[in-house]
């Protein structure tokens, strides 16, 4: 005998139940949200249309199992939770109709219920728990049954899955906006069409900006500082500057960034490091150096003048002679060590020193230099000569600086050149460069040694150079003369076979006589070259 009319016509209901609740749980997925949120719904719906009697959601988790339940029967069962879930994990998908006919483990269970189908949960090859539903009168289960049960159980885990990739997104989210708005450092984030899309606490406090006000305009319309703006938009560097706002705090800006997986940029990231306080830490020192030389200077400078006058108030003795001598070798070392701190805290790369130009005659301070050493020179039986190239213009430099930064090269050549060597001072142009080199005999410098030689208070150490006074601040400050006129320093030595340091100047820009000087918009500085 074919089903009946009743039959055919609950077994229809129920396909179309099943349909309806494949729907409905997809829907939920589709609409997202977290874990909390979804499956409940999930459950309560499958437990409608299924009639069981409980159901429960038994999750793995690393801090446990994780259940979600409902339905009257639903408290009865949570003891078997984990046997069940072990059990479904284990051999996969069961379905007893019967407890009374089933195995002895499961034999407490059938105090509490007849019937039970579990099921596990699994999206992505991996198990992500048990589905498991209780039936005080088990309906008979069907082939077809059996596969849409299946089904439900796969759409779970997936809804699973998503809520938990939801979930963890959302953790990520909320660990980064707690990093950005505790972070002290300004932070704002532009997307490829140059609007804001983030903008931390500090940034808002740094820049007289609110969040809510700014967020999703272009960034030229909010953020009215031209300077970050640039930084934003990538069309400046942010090697060398700093920034000043308006309360007077200083920031160090520093632009990266957003790739996508296929290396396109997604958005730009600009961080602001307040450097306020090392800024007037800075200021500070910087003051503070140059008053305690310049405070030390004027007393050197008598001393010196009282001791050199000593014979002319009374013969000496030769043993009076040479302490005298003695004293005004160490007024002389001072003195050099007094102008060096001076001169190279005027020259930080990270102040502001602004070169003093003038017209500069390179060939009279090459012959002035060259005067001043010849006695020092002979006194070490060395013989100092010049080479000066007729082409080298008159130039627009800092001529004091620059026969300093010579000087320096000078003294070396003649302190570490042993006794009847030569020492040469040469001036030329080469490829649009004016280059001064002061090249000598002396006992040359090793290549590892001359990898740090320019840095401030390097010296080599050797044996032959021990008895010789120095501070290691001469290099230093010829480079920084080189560079602050937009050139630079070098050596070239051989061990044991002397060295020739050089300085080029560029003969460009704002060193040649009658060029205009560049100089920067006030707001925000290159502080070095
Ligand atoms: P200082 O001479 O006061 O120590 P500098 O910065 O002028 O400091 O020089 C750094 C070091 O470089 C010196 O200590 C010396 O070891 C080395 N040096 C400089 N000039 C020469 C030279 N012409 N020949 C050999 N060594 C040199």
């Amino acid at each position: 005998m074919g089903e009946s009319l009743d039959e055919l016509n609950e077994r229809l209901k129920q396909t179309t139940d099943g349909q309806a609740l494949l729907l409905e749980i997809t829907q939920r997925i589709a609409a997202g949200g977290s874990l909390g949120a979804m499956l409940p719904d999930i459950i309560n719906a499958t437990l409608r249309v299924l009639h069981a009697d409980g159901i429960r959601v038994v999750l793995n988790s690393p801090s446990g199992l994780m259940t979600y339940a409902s339905g009257p029967s639903a408290g009865k069962m949570v003891k078997f939770d984990s046997l069940i879930s072990s059990l479904a994990q284990e051999h996969g998908p069961f379905q007893i109709a019967d407890l009374a006919q089933a195995d002895k483990a499961l034999a407490p269970l059938k105090k509490v219920i007849s019937g039970v189908v579990a099921l596990p949960l699994t999206a992505q090859y991996r198990v992500l728990g048990v589905l498991w539903i209780a039936y005080d009168n088990p309906p008979h289960f069907g082939a077809d049954d059996t596969t849409f049960l299946s089904i439900v159980a796969g759409q779970t885990a997936v809804a699973v899955a998503n809520a938990r990739a939801f979930d963890e997104a959302r953790r990520g989210r909320e660990h980064l906006a707690a990093i950005l708005s505790s972070s002290a450092d300004p932070i704002l984030v532009v997307d490829e069409q140059e609007s804001l899309v983030l903008l931390n606490p500090a940034a808002e406090r740094a820049l007289g900006v609110e969040a809510n006000a700014a967020i999703g305009k272009p960034i030229g319309e909010v953020i009215n500082a031209e300077p970050l703006v640039e930084l934003l938009r990538g069309s400046a560097e942010t090697e060398g500057l700093e920034w000043q706002n308006e309360l007077g705090q200083t920031f160090s800006p520093r632009v990266s960034d957003v790739l996508n997986d296929q290396n396109e940029r997604t958005s730009r990231v600009l961080v602001l490091r307040d450097i306020t306080r090392y800024r007037n830490l800075r200021d500070n020192q910087t003051e503070f150096v140059s008053t305690v030389s310049h405070d030390l200077r004027s007393p050197l400078t008598y001393m010196h003048g009282y001791a050199t006058m000593l014979p002319m108030v009374g013969s000496l003795t030769e043993k009076q002679q040479g302490f005298a001598d003695k004293i005004i070798a160490g007024i002389a070392q001072m003195t050099d060590l007094v102008d060096k701190i001076l001169d190279a805290s005027r020259l930080d790369p990270e102040g502001n020193y602004e070169l003093n130009r003038e017209p500069c005659d390179i060939a009279k301070m090459v012959s002035d230099i060259a005067s001043s050493h010849q006695q020092p020179a002979e006194k070490k039986n060395l013989a100092l000569s010049t080479q000066v190239d007729p082409a080298v213009p008159i130039l627009n430099l800092d001529d004091v600086m620059l026969r300093r930064a010579l000087n320096n090269l000078v003294d070396n050549a003649i302190k570490y050149t042993p006794e009847h060597g030569s020492v040469t001072i040469g001036a030329e142009v080469r490829d649009n460069n004016l280059v001064l080199t002061v090249s000598d005999t002396g006992l040359g410098i090793s290549e590892e040694n001359q990898k740090h030689l320019f840095e401030r208070f390097r010296r080599v150490r050797r044996r032959e150079h021990q008895a010789i006074k120095g501070n290691g601040l001469g290099l230093f400050i010829v480079k920084s003369v080189a560079q602050k006129h937009g050139g630079d320093a070098w050596i070239e030595s051989k061990e044991g076979e002397g060295s020739t340091f050089a300085i080029r100047v560029p003969l460009e820009g704002p060193n040649l006589i009658g060029a205009e000087a560049h100089k920067t918009d006030g707001s925000i500085e290159k502080v070095a070259e």
